[in-house]
């Protein structure tokens, strides 16, 4: 068994908050254990509580459209949420819920080691990007480490807004060339680094 499906386990048992008392069943996360990228939403929703399957609902078929609008798949990227459990009646998670569920959102990050994180929303912003409006810094990356955080509107939101459906659409369509460049340099960074000299000679 992968080290990712021992981590869903603990997730399915997780008590460190209340959201699983009233969930139908853990959102852990899914798709490949090598996944270039990974898109962080903001917490399951109806459709997601019932299927154990993150963005399956009406948000998840835009995500999917976004995808499709630069060659992907969702098989191809990791998707998860900020919160594993649905908060009740699509209430926004609570900071001390978030909180609560960082660690898993942590150890999925270090196990998976995207080169790409997409924070959808502004709960998922905050979380890499704190004190920041989505409204000003949607569209744009921070590259800490070798890894690149973008921060896109939540898909939902076009739903809601249909002004912000475009602006959306344009941010998806900068992933590619932020993905070939930050590839672009660690391949440069693993070229210029010295092989290790051995210490007897
Ligand atoms: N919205 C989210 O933030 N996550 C989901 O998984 C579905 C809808």
């Amino acid at each position: 068994m992968s080290v990712l499906s021992e981590v869903y386990k603990d997730i399915a048992v997780c008590r460190r908050c209340d959201l699983s008392k009233y969930a139908t069943r853990p959102v852990p996360g899914e798709g490949p254990e090598n996944s270039e990228i990974m898109f962080i939403g903001e917490g399951p929703g109806w459709n997601e509580d019932q299927q154990g399957r993150p963005f399956v609902g009406s948000a998840g078929k835009f995500l999917e459209q976004l995808l499709s609008s630069i060659g992907l798949k969702r098989e191809q990227v990791y998707i998860t949420n900020v919160v594993k459990h649905r908060p009740p009646n699509n209430r926004q998670p609570l900071p001390a819920e978030i909180a609560a569920c960082n660690p898993w959102l942590d150890r999925q990050i270090e196990l998976i080691h995207p080169r790409m994180i997409v924070t959808l929303g502004s709960h998922a912003m905050s979380r890499f990007r704190p004190d920041k409006s989505i409204s000003k810094v949607h569209g744009t990356f921070e590259k800490r480490d070798g890894v690149i955080y973008f921060a896109m509107y939540h898909p939902a939101a076009a739903l809601h807004q249909q002004n912000l459906r475009y602006e959306i659409q344009q941010d998806m369509l900068k992933i590619p060339a932020l993905l070939a460049e930050i590839k672009r340099l660690s391949e440069e960074t693993r070229k210029n680094e010295k092989p290790q000299q051995l210490s007897m000679f």
